[in-house]
């Protein structure tokens, strides 16, 4: 294992702190996301100038229209793919030209290879690239994830920024410090005032966190600092899961961060176990506002525990 590894908690221990146990019926977080995903309705909001965004089938899609055909903001599961084709020919006829991938993780990158078959290029950062040709495994998720296939694959990279131009509007991809993995990156469409910050951003649920690609809550605090500094008050925020909102809610989502850190750091200082820590609910005064998630409580707490 390596050290910075989240440590894991044996299924029996975690099941009696899950109560909804989900993972005794689906086997593990993937297979609870894809199955969500496979029967979800696919969901299209209409956002500001020619961007929408899809909601239904792993992480939020963003889709930008026009001459130079379809831009995706990250492609879901793949078994979502008739519901994303029919919700995208429900917006516009152009035909899918591009894929921006915000970071690896298997939400936002499953559906990759379908929409690359269907006339897409993918853009990504160079990190997102490496992780997908790689064999990981994330204990918290007790998923091993195998290389993607080719088609899957990002076919151009980029390090810290790269600027977009496409169908008559400018797209600044910005890469985070690590923060829920090492290979985060912000989709500005700066023109219309809308970004796509991707999973430095759930809305009103835990955030998981990738300790295994680089990801920290240190980190995830700084990423939710930088949100805040670039944004304005009139921009639109598509966070990677949760209701599109506003830089108010970045905010609040960044203070819960902040005060469950100090929490569980404090609990960590007096020498309590992971154990001991989860059961003194340290996320307590938060669990009604956003503990609905994928993450538990207790598995947030975890992870925040991993990394003070
Ligand atoms: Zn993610």
């Amino acid at each position: 294992m390596n050290s910075n590894e989240a440590p894991t908690i044996s299924r029996g221990r975690f099941a009696m702190l899950a109560p909804r146990n989900l993972f005794a019926q689906y086997g593990n977080t993937v297979n609870v996301m894809r199955k969500a995903a496979a029967s979800a309705k696919i969901v299209v909001k209409s956002l500001r100038n020619n961007i929408s965004v899809l909601m239904g089938s792993g992480g939020n899609i963003a889709v930008l229209t026009g001459k130079d055909g379809k831009l995706l903001i990250d492609s879901g599961f793949a078994v979502s793919r008739t519901g994303i084709t029919n919700a995208l020919v429900g917006i516009s006829p152009d035909p899918i030209k591009h894929l921006i991938n915000t970071h690896w993780h298997v939400d936002h990158t499953d559906g990759n290879e379908w929409v690359h078959a269907a006339g897409a290029e993918i853009l990504a950062q160079e990190k997102t690239r490496e992780h997908l040709l790689a064999t990981i495994r994330i204990p918290l998720w007790e998923t091993t994830f195998l290389p993607a296939p080719a088609g899957a694959l990002p076919t151009t990279v980029f390090d810290a920024e790269r600027t977009v131009h496409l169908n008559g509007t400018t797209i600044v991809l910005r890469h985070y410090l690590p923060a829920h993995t090492d290979s985060d990156i912000s989709v500005n469409f700066a023109d219309a005032e809308v970004i796509h910050v991707g999973d430095t951003w759930w809305h009103g649920y835990y955030p998981f966190i990738d300790y295994v690609t680089g990801g920290s809550i240190d980190g995830a605090i700084r990423a939710a600092e930088t949100n805040i500094s670039n944004t304005t008050n009139s921009m639109i925020i598509i966070p990677g899961h949760g209701e599109v909102g506003d830089r108010s809610q970045l905010i609040e989502f960044r203070d819960m961060l902040v005060a469950i850190r100090g929490t569980v750091s404090t609990l960590k200082k007096q020498g309590r176990s992971l154990t001991d820590t989860i059961a003194a609910k340290p996320t307590a005064a938060f669990d009604a506002g956003w503990g609905g998630g994928l993450m538990s409580p207790a598995e947030f707490t975890q992870l925040v525990y991993t990394g003070v």
